[in-house]
């Protein structure tokens, strides 16, 4: 019989894959930055016009010089053929490439479309990217990558039940933390961070307050809130409303004061629309007292 401590290990693994993810920021941009960087030395004259893989797609025959420069440079660093033949370049925005380190990684990426959000802050995309990107194959073993896509399938995409024991929720995190420590990547700041909040996650029973305090914690939520609700296991919904029912209602109120500021703002910009009455009126009256002030005078003189 499933219980709340372990909706709590499933939680404690979703909240662990996003600060993997965080952690693994610093060395996935700065190495991406460097590729990037030796490729447009090379091509840094002239730009795409056309979009070519957009308009195009396979017939490569059609493409400008820009564009099959980077492709063939690219293709050069691509590590399986299978995964480069599939790549769907309709999808892909060569004309971005020399502007873009991101746009450039799609094509490393395995079922990128499928990512909603950011492709660089998905967990999966970055396992495939590690995978397919030839820099990477000396830095770390395909185990570890290999060991981190298995975990992620297993207990969370594909786990309907929604629930995890202790054992299963500590090899979770032990693989994300042995991702983190690869020499690589363990001397950047973003994963010292997160694998010190990775053990932190480990020893507590429940999500600590300072990782549901972070701006990220509410897509942990919402992602686990969308497996609670197709998940078979009725339980799982209540466990998330005791859990975090607290915190939704923040949310809702969040929203409700969101609207709030949007109002405030509207009037202030009723507010500008007064302005330049305000000023007619001002200088209106400084008009008719300058006018006042002469009579005045005139009378003055006269009466006087
Ligand atoms: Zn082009």
């Amino acid at each position: 019989m499933a219980d709340i401590q372990q909706f709590d290990n499933f939680i404690s693994v979703a909240f662990g894959m996003k600060i993997t993810v965080d952690g693994l920021q610093d060395f996935v941009s700065e190495s991406l930055i460097t590729t990037h960087r030796e490729i447009y030395k090379k091509f840094s004259l002239g730009n795409c016009m056309l979009n070519c893989s957009r308009k195009y797609g396979h017939a490569f025959g059609k493409w400008c010089t820009v564009c099959i420069d980077w492709k063939n440079d690219l293709k050069k660093l691509n590590r399986y053929k299978n995964h480069w033949d599939r790549i769907n370049w309709k999808e892909i925005d060569t004309i971005d490439f020399p502007h873009s380190f991101e746009e450039m990684a799609k094509v490393f990426v395995q079922d990128f479309k499928s990512v909603r959000q950011e492709v660089l802050k998905d967990l999966g995309a970055l396992m495939s990217l590690f995978k397919n990107l030839k820099k990477y194959n000396g830095m770390f073993s395909d185990q570890t990558i290999d060991n981190v896509k298995r975990m992620r399938n297993k207990n969370f995409a594909h786990n309907y039940t929604v629930f995890l024991h202790e054992v299963e929720k500590t090899q979770s995190i032990d693989i994300l933390i042995t991702l983190l420590r690869v020499p690589e990547i363990r001397t950047t700041e973003s994963s010292k961070k997160a694998i010190a909040n990775l053990e932190y996650l480990k020893l507590n029973l429940r999500t600590p307050k300072e990782l549901l305090q972070q701006p990220s914690a509410e897509l942990v939520l919402t992602s686990v809130q969308q497996l609670t609700e197709s998940s078979p296991n009725q339980i799982v919904r209540v466990f998330f409303q005791q859990r975090f029912g607290n915190m939704l209602t923040i949310r809702h109120e969040g929203s409700i004061s969101d609207n709030i500021i949007k109002k405030r703002d509207n009037r202030k910009s009723c507010r500008l629309l007064y302005l330049p009455l305000v000023i007619f009126i001002i200088l209106l009256v400084w008009i008719a007292t300058v006018i006042y002030g002469q009579f005045s005078s005139f009378y003055e003189e006269h009466e006087g």
